[in-house]
């Protein structure tokens, strides 16, 4: 089977650039995936699949039946591409560069969709050699709040048939083209953005006694805040919480009448998480109560951590290395961007994977999120293969 699937791969990898040049070219920002998701039912429909379209709006989710059909007993696992991409300038100069101006994908969701699409058209081909069912997300907006996952999980992409495990795969500008990045447990983070406003009274900074100076009392606040994450959070929880904006609209002798602070706050912890929130609202509450001044403390909730589910990361890590060989799998360290698997993660037994897109000597480097991101495209041909093998070795498994 594996080198079945080896061989379908291979015979597929020109579709798979084709394909992923298209999406490269034709990129579409969250939510407004419209062209790209009528693409994608159509190579759906194409390989003899029923998309259901609309889900979350511009998802859709297409069933692969095994051998048995559909039964209660069948285990179904779960297999998710996004589709967004980015507001960037593509400053790549190559045959397929973005044709729309200030739109990118500059995070591989093409890469990803394209090889969810040759995962579909090999388990397609194999269908009469397993038993269970595939289902494939694809989904809108993982860049932006509220996340496309949470909105497909509203959908009910996680009903009828529920997925005992669901499988993501990434683009990792970091891991070297053939390789391929896994972590078990704790590997991505909540991400909360905190706005606090601190209102005082503005005035001549010469007299500050008869003032009362929000840019002083926001300075204790930060380093108050910091203090919260260096004294309540258990030493072995990650964390991380930077302010990168502080406005203060005074001139050297106007104290301003407010000062706005915007942050991140991010942990792999939900309880933390939630701890950790109500401690810093306290804080900047009361201590600007404290100097006489009021605080307006405001959290925009962004995704949930994500957690790779133990044993089934050490599954897929195993099957990887069959299929890859040992040399081609590596650990992955603990990274505090987020990502919106992260909701699946909270729910249904997850494994979310990097595939290795680097390639030095031929200057591809470049991270996600940055104009001039690319891939070594010869990982397509891999990210869809593995997937399969990944997905047929989770079919396997007793329920
Ligand atoms: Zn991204
Ligand atoms: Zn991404």
């Amino acid at each position: 089977m594996k080198e079945q699937i080896k061989t379908l791969a291979r015979d597929y990898a020109a579709d798979l650039i084709a394909n992923r040049r298209h999406l490269h070219a034709n990129p579409e920002l969250s939510f407004h995936e419209f062209k790209t998701a009528r693409f994608v039912a159509e190579q759906l429909k194409a390989i003899g699949l029923t998309p259901q379209e609309g889900v979350a709006n511009t998802g859709l989710v297409a069933l692969i039946e095994g051998r048995a059909g559909r039964s209660s007993e069948n285990r179904v696992v779960g297999l998710r591409a996004d589709m967004d991409a980015l507001p960037i300038h593509e400053a790549n100069d190559v045959p397929y560069k973005s044709t729309v101006e200030g739109v990118m994908h500059a995070c591989g969701h093409d890469v990803h969709t394209s090889s969810l699409l040759g995962t579909a058209r090999i388990l397609q081909q194999l269908r009469d050699q397993f038993e269970g069912t595939v289902k494939l997300v694809f989904q809108p907006a993982e860049e932006k709040a509220p996340g496309g996952a949470s909105l497909m999980i509203k959908d009910g992409v996680l009903e009828n048939p529920a997925p005992a495990s669901m499988l993501g795969q990434h683009v990792a500008p970091n891991v070297p083209v053939g390789k391929i990045g896994f972590r078990e447990g704790m590997y991505m983070a909540s991400t909360d953005e905190l706005y606090l406003t601190v209102i005082g009274k503005g005035g001549h900074g010469a007299m500050p006694d008869q003032l009362i100076d929000p840019v002083l009392i926001a300075s204790h606040i930060i380093v108050a805040l910091q203090q919260i994450i260096s004294r309540n959070r258990k030493p072995a929880n990650p964390s991380v919480l930077s302010f990168g904006r502080f406005i203060a609209d005074g001139v050297t002798n106007v104290i301003p009448n407010e000062v706005k602070i915007e942050g991140t706050f991010r942990c792999m912890d939900e309880e933390w998480r939630e701890d950790g929130l109500r401690r810093m609202k306290k804080m900047a509450e009361g201590m600007a109560e404290a100097m006489g001044a009021v605080c307006e403390f405001t959290v925009v909730r962004g995704y949930p951590f994500l957690k790779n589910h133990p044993e089934l990361t050490r599954r897929m890590r195993s099957a990887a290395t069959e299929y890859m060989g040992p040399e081609n799998v590596v650990n992955l360290d603990l990274w505090m961007a987020g990502e919106d698997f992260a909701f699946y993660s909270q729910v249904v037994d997850s494994c979310f994977y990097r595939l290795g897109t680097r390639n030095e000597e031929r200057g591809i480097i470049s991270g996600v999120h940055t104009p001039t991101f690319d891939i070594d495209e010869s990982a397509l041909e891999i990210g869809a293969g593995l997937m399969s093998w990944l997905a047929l070795e989770e079919l396997r498994v007793k329920s």
